[in-house]
């Protein structure tokens, strides 16, 4: 990894992320920087420390977003062939793959998460803007017999074509900023349609250096829109807006209500993408060498702001004992600090409101007297750093087993029955239903519990095994729809019928 003579914060970075943090950081609308409305700073989660401002847009800059990307839509990239729009992402790719550097830094600085998993998230985004690159020129109708009536008189020919949604609102969340973008743009672009992106407004930094990476990839003007600001204002006019065929959407269930009440109006198509509190089965004859670190990092990716984190863990009692101990060494070890030192594998959380949110889940667990197997507080150092924490003696009804605490919270609960059914109740228990994995040596049992769990990606000696091509989405309130793989193209397509008399 570069990291070149830049610094930031006693920390070395490459003097490309120097450069851009020094910038003025506008909109980009119709393929321009422009200003907006309104201005908001970014913070780094690890110092609290002003990383940079930038503008922000509401209703008015929506408005024109969505017509740049209307006029793209009917005009340059409509009429694009579709070896034209397979070159241009792939061109693209290229770009973003000679900007990995800053948009990995960029991802830590905003975000905190270690660098390492920064750079593996931006080659993953890389990849898949090559794998819908690919799939452009894969979308495709079928044939079929043509309705009865027409043929009782006359030959006929029925088929199916494939066509784009249009203009897509994305909005995006803080977890992974690079990654849940790239997950709605690419698709969306490779199916035809034109986008308006609104990242969250914790975290704006990398959809910025994109949007650049789009002018300098050659697409042309309003093909990608970028607004940043708050929910309520750029987001709910995004979600309310009239001129938008389809509204994609990745963060919290509670947004994701409001975001389909404002879809209303014209009816917009609606993907969403939103909170988990996914259940990890620990049978007795699991591999515990695998399973420790496996269920750990269940939980601790990412400091726990995972929408798939395995943070309710059902321990059978015959291994509860072993597990909780290797956990707490586990969990004790994880080297926290600023995600651009090399040594991090735990970074901050993203800001000091959140921390207090996760805080209070964690003094109210320690006050109903749940058993702490580590962790437990903040570190004692500037930003928002929370300890990787366990409680066991959990049940189901518990708020801690119950809600998406989003932080580096794990709550067990050891479980003595080994009727798979009743094990799958005891997962299947929650209104979510976005992941899941299971721990065994037998295949068999795994599989059987992996068929009673409700829920959209489940995991069999592993968690969250998440892939370019493998299909990713929420059961319950965990979402409709899903991305990834071929779905997630599917979620910018409409299919149009055409029967011919002959
Ligand atoms: P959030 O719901 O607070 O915000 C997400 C985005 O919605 C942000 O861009 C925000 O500005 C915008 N927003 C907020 N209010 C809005 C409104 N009224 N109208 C339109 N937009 C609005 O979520 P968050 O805190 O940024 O992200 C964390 C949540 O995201 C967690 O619940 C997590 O599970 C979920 N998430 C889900 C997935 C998934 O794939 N299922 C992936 C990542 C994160």
């Amino acid at each position: 990894m570069t990291t070149g003579a830049a610094a930031f914060d006693g920390h070395a970075i490459a003097p490309e992320t120097a450069a851009f943090l020094g910038q003025t950081h506008r909109l980009l609308i119709n393929g321009a920087w422009v200003d907006g409305s309104g201005e908001m700073e970014t913070l780094d989660p690890a110092t609290g420390l002003v990383l940079t401002r930038f503008h922000t847009g509401g209703a008015a800059e929506v408005d024109r977003a969505v017509k740049a990307a209307r006029a793209a839509f009917d005009g340059p990239w409509g009429r694009m062939t579709v070896a034209e729009r397979t070159a241009q992402l792939h061109k693209l790719a290229r770009v973003m793959d000679a900007h990995a550097t800053l948009l990995t830094e960029l991802d830590v600085i905003d975000n905190g998460m270690p660098r390492f998993i920064a750079g593996l998230t931006v080659a993953n985004c890389v990849e898949m803007v090559d794998y819908y690159a690919g799939a452009v020129m894969r979308i495709e109708g079928t044939t079929t017999a043509p309705p009865r009536h027409i043929t009782a008189e006359t030959e006929a020919l029925t088929y199916t074509l494939r066509e784009p949604v249009g203009v897509a609102g994305q909005i995006v969340p803080w977890n992974v900023p690079l990654s849940t973008a790239i997950l709605k743009l690419a698709p969306a672009l490779a199916a035809g349609c034109t986008v308006v992106v609104k990242p969250s407004e914790e975290t704006p930094l990398s959809a910025l250096a994109l949007g650049q990476i789009v002018l300098d990839a050659g697409l042309p003007a309003g093909v990608v829109n970028i607004i940043n600001g708050v929910g309520a204002q750029a987001g709910q006019a995004l979600a309310e807006h009239p001129g938008v065929d389809k509204i994609s959407f990745t963060g919290s269930t509670a947004t994701g209500r409001r975001i389909v009440q404002a879809a209303l109006g014209n009816l917009k198509k609606v993907s969403l993408e939103l909170g988990g509190k996914s259940p990890v089965v620990v049978m007795p004859d699991a591999d515990l060498a695998l399973a420790i670190p496996g269920v750990a990092m269940a939980t601790f990716f990412l400091q726990g702001q995972n929408c798939m984190a395995g943070t309710r863990i059902f321990a059978h009692a015959a291994i509860h004992d072993e597990l909780m101990e290797g956990l707490a060494a586990f969990a004790g070890g994880m080297t926290l600090g600023h995600g651009l030192d090399f040594a991090t594998t735990q970074g901050p959380l993203v800001s000091a409101g959140h921390t207090d949110k996760v805080m209070g889940y964690i003094e109210r667990a320690k006050a109903e007297g749940l058993t702490l197997v580590a962790g437990g507080e903040r570190l004692e150092r500037a930003g928002n750093f929370v300890k990787p924490t366990i409680f066991t003696g959990c049940d189901n009804t518990m708020p801690l087993m119950r809600e998406e605490i989003f932080g580096p919270v794990m709550a067990v609960q050891k479980i003595e029955t080994d009727d798979l059914d009743a094990i799958a109740a005891l997962a299947n228990d929650t209104p979510y239903g976005l992941s899941g994995s299971v721990w065994t040596r037998d295949l068999s049992t795994a599989h059987r519990i992996v068929k009673r769990i409700r829920a959209g990606h489940v995991s069999i000696n592993c968690h969250g095994a998440v892939g370019t091509n493998v299909p990713f989405g929420g059961y319950g309130q965990s979402g409709w729809g899903r991305e990834f793989g071929q779905e997630g193209l599917d979620a910018y397509l409409e299919t149009k019928a055409v029967t011919a008399r002959l």
